[in-house]
């Protein structure tokens, strides 16, 4: 009942927005009787972003992408379309990346990161490591209007969503979930000589934890793409605001008190609003060594186009994770997955994957509607 609630918390809130009229063309006109129309912007509006945006719909159909583009088409703050995209997922048990039913840590307790930011009023929020809280996107969101920090951690950031009135509850696990996470704790202890999990140390979990998880992905019982599994949206709008949003529960059974780059400006999103944006979803750690979102937005404004942006960034991090055996595969490729979502001011957009392939897609949404379209990528799943 309260899941349900808290479903209908978000999807009214879309619903009404659905009342409003679309612009729905790139390029928005006034025109008065008689009068030629005056053309009021050439910004030719556009939502990209992970695959799980194009996923999960709403009582109307819509997938999260479609939310977003109506909402920035009928005039909507595009920060607040980009995280009405997020809250589909966040909110849903099915997506196990995000929010309420996102895989726990090695605990078995479900933390979750998130960081927003708005182009045209050059602010940010995030939070990190905060629990209880379905949709951290809007508290990341609550960070950024009402406090003059930028990121809020731990129990504060708890402590602070409920002073902000978000709903606070005590496990966020869903039935799903925790399932999985007793499946990997079991597996975990078998390769510990049948150490219960309590006597096995923590470098152990995170080392045999990584390649079960991997081991589980493969035999299709976790999504692989939520061994590291996030949504980061990004939006323009006709008048050339870019804003960005990104949300997740992290690395599926982390180490706790594991923060990745989701909720860090520069890695997880970065946004500037006479350039574009990027944000990210994959292993988290690689991505902070380089700042890759802030990197790609750096080469868009020396030109680049939002695609070799990305694969500039991408090739970063191959060559400096080459000859590390944890990172490779035995082809000697990398085996883990970074994918970055680009779009600029000339609404040109990419999304490119370490690991591409069939099936491997990023979500889009223009004047041509909701799609999934391939990664561009610099290894080729089977
Ligand atoms: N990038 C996020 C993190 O590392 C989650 C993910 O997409 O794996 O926490």
């Amino acid at each position: 009942m309260a899941k349900d609630m808290n479903r209908r918390e978000v999807l009214g809130a879309a619903a009404t927005v659905a009342a409003a009229s679309a612009i729905g063309t790139s390029t928005a006109v006034a025109a008065g009787r008689g009068q030629a129309p005056a053309v009021m912007s050439s910004y030719k509006p556009l939502v990209v972003g992970a695959h799980n945006g194009n996923r999960l719909t709403n009582d109307d159909g819509e997938t999260g992408v479609a939310i977003a583009y109506r909402m920035i088409t009928a005039g909507d703050d595009v920060l607040d379309a980009t995280i009405a995209c997020n809250n589909l997922p966040e909110i849903s048990e099915e997506d196990t990346s995000v929010g309420y039913g996102g895989l726990p840590d090695a605990n078995g307790d479900v933390t979750l990161d998130a960081c927003c930011m708005h182009g045209p009023l050059k602010r940010a929020g995030g939070v990190a490591y905060i629990q209880g809280v379905r949709m951290p996107s809007l508290v990341a969101k609550d960070v950024m209007m009402k406090t003059n920090h930028h990121l809020l951690a731990g129990q504060g950031a708890t402590d602070f969503a409920r002073e902000n009135g978000h709903r606070v509850e005590g496990d966020l696990n869903s039935e799903r979930s925790f399932k999985r996470y007793l499946e990997w704790k079991k597996r975990v202890e078998e390769e510990g000589d049948n150490r219960t999990f309590a006597e096995l140390d923590l470098d152990f979990i995170e080392k045999k934890g990584f390649d079960v998880a991997y081991q589980m992905a493969e035999e299709g019982r976790i999504d692989i793409e939520h061994i590291h599994g996030t949504i980061n949206t990004n939006a323009i709008n006709h008048k050339g605001e870019i804003c960005g949003n990104t949300t997740t529960s992290g690395r599926s059974f982390k180490v706790p008190g594991r923060v990745g780059d989701s909720p860090i400006l520069g890695a997880g999103l970065y946004v500037d609003n006479d350039v574009g944006a990027a944000g990210s979803t994959g292993l988290g750690e690689m991505n902070l060594y380089h700042l890759c979102s802030f990197l790609i937005v750096e080469k868009m404004r020396d030109g680049m186009h939002p695609k070799d942006a990305g694969m500039y960034a991408l090739e970063r991090v191959r060559d400096f994770c080459m000859g590390n055996e944890r990172y490779m595969n035995e082809k000697g490729e990398i085996r883990f997955n970074l994918q970055f979502y680009v779009l600029d001011k000339q609404s040109r957009y990419a999304g490119v994957a370490m690991r591409g392939g069939e099936g491997r897609f990023f979500a889009v949404c223009d004047d041509n509607g909701p799609r999934h379209e391939l990664m561009d990528s610099i290894y080729m799943n089977e």
